[in-house]
């Protein structure tokens, strides 16, 4: 074991036997949370930079395992946040994390499906979820400030410190421990120590930002602008909830519907279609009538808020882990939200790391190399959905999407990873069609240069 202080954090749960104290420790914590959160700060066994899915779920399930966590979010909650739509593998995980019944019952409009548009090309698709090993036939679509609430409230139930309006500022990853810079409500920094630190500090990166590389990725995420409509178009049924996408030539919109009138509407611009000079909501309007569908869906709609906005947003991080260390979420990397897959991947990958971090509180080790299993699966699961957020810019891919009746097998596997399905596991069925969607994009995309259509990626056109 490493050597402790006498008045640390785990020296002092050390005293306790069972179960019975851990979980009345917790409930103590719990109360010091809810009235004076910042008591006690000085030190924890884990110290989670970030609040959002990441943050909320890791801090949730290390403190589950008795472990002393405390969780620092620059944000007061609620705060608005993009990323409104969820992958039907994230309901079994709300079931595991332990948010599901309350996420239930919160009223957030169910997602049974998907549907894409192709503008300049008059077609469409439209996928239905069906559940499979690992994910469920639906998922929510959430305003983010009601859904980001519920699971870090959630963390402080299951015994987690959090800490609003605390920015974490300084980083040191000592051989010895964790020290943190940690400013409280924009005073001067107060010292931190913690044993472990978990960065989910999401697009901000914190630390490789500090001490390692982010690394935008070409071609993508240069820019996207949003806003939420009130009296925008419905579907009726089953397919209210579907997300919708709209490829159109400067690049593409989601339409997320949330319960109730409100609905999420955004587009990504080409790297060609982003202009500097008008307002964001001159830039939207713009976009808008780029795109006839969209504009008819919002004709009588009214803007219910600004518009918001977000730029350079595709990246790798590094490190992910390291020594007293793992990266969570959107600290690890974001490509593209065309299919909805970040917030699935914050709170799997806050899942998958918990057991490493809690195994190398119990041998009292945490050398980088224990997190490598970690990492391993992050880059795996994000690693198909990468392929088909490229795929989906690919127009041999684009052909066989939107084929009018496209082989069953081919639209089985794609609405499968669209579901979040092949993160965690990847059956033999499904390894076979995957491999079938990759030799038909092959054959297609020969089949189009014979033709003489292009066959570059829709990025770079
Ligand atoms: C245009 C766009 C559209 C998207 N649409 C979708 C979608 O439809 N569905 C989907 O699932 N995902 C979508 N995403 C992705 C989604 O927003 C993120 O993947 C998701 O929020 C990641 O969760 P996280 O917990 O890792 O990070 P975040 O949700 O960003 O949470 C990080 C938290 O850390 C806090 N923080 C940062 N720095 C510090 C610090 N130094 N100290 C303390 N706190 C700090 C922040 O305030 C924030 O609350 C979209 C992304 C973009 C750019």
């Amino acid at each position: 074991m490493e050597a402790r202080s006498p008045g640390s954090s785990s020296a002092r749960r050390s005293s306790a036997s069972g179960a019975g104290s851990r979980a009345s420790d917790r409930r103590s914590r719990r109360r010091v949370c809810r009235s004076r959160p910042d008591v006690g700060l000085e030190r924890a066994d884990v110290a989670v930079v970030g609040g959002g899915p990441a943050g909320a779920t890791a801090a949730a399930l290390l403190a589950r395992a008795g472990l002393d966590v405390v969780c620092f979010e620059r944000e007061r909650f609620p705060r608005f946040h993009v990323g409104e739509s969820l992958l039907p593998a994230s309901t079994p995980l709300f079931d595991r994390v332990g948010v599901g019944p309350r996420l239930a019952a919160a009223g957030f409009l169910r997602k049974y499906g998907a549907a894409f548009f192709d503008e300049g090309e008059s077609r469409e698709v439209i996928l239905n979820f069906r559940a499979g090993p690992t994910w469920a036939d639906h998922a929510y679509n959430v305003p983010r400030a009601e859904f980001d609430r519920l699971l870090l409230d959630h963390a402080v139930k299951e015994g987690a410190r959090v800490l609003e309006g605390a920015e974490v500022r300084d980083v040191r990853i000592q051989a010895d421990g964790v020290r943190l810079g940690v400013a409280v409500d924009g005073e001067g920094p107060r010292p931190v120590e913690a044993r472990f630190l978990v960065d989910a500090s999401g697009r901000d990166a914190l630390l490789a930002s500090r001490l390692g590389r982010r690394e935008p990725m070409p071609g993508l995420g240069r820019a996207a602008l949003f806003a939420h409509y009130a009296g925008g178009h419905r579907w009726e049924g089953r397919m209210e909830g579907h997300i919708r996408v709209y490829l159109f030539r400067d690049g593409w919109f989601w339409w997320i519907p949330f319960a109730g009138d409100v609905t999420s509407v955004g587009c990504v611009l080409h790297r060609r279609a982003v202009r500097r000079g008008p307002s964001l909501e001159t830039l939207f309007e713009d976009a808008v009538a780029a795109c006839p569908a969209v504009a008819r869906c919002l004709a009588g709609a009214r803007r219910v808020a600004g518009v918001w906005s977000a730029a350079n947003f595709s990246y790798r991080a590094e490190p992910v882990i390291a020594d007293r260390f793992v990266a969570l979420g959107d600290a690890v990397t974001f490509v593209d939200p065309i299919f909805s897959t970040g917030v699935y991947v914050a709170m799997q990958s806050a899942e998958l790391a918990v057991p490493a971090i809690v195994e190398g509180f119990r041998r009292g080790e945490f050398r980088a190399a224990r997190f490598d299993d970690y990492r391993r699966r992050v880059a795996v699961g994000t690693g198909l959905f990468f392929e088909f957020i490229d795929r989906y810019y690919d127009p041999a891919f684009l052909d066989i999407f939107f084929a009018p009746a496209p082989p069953a097998a081919l639209k089985d596997a794609v609405t499968t990873v669209f579901a979040g399905g092949g993160f965690l596991e990847r059956p033999l069925w499904l390894r076979l069609r995957l491999a079938a969607v990759r030799l038909g994009v092959r054959c297609v995309r020969w089949r189009r240069r014979w033709a003489g259509l292009p066959v570059d990626s829709r990025l770079r056109w």
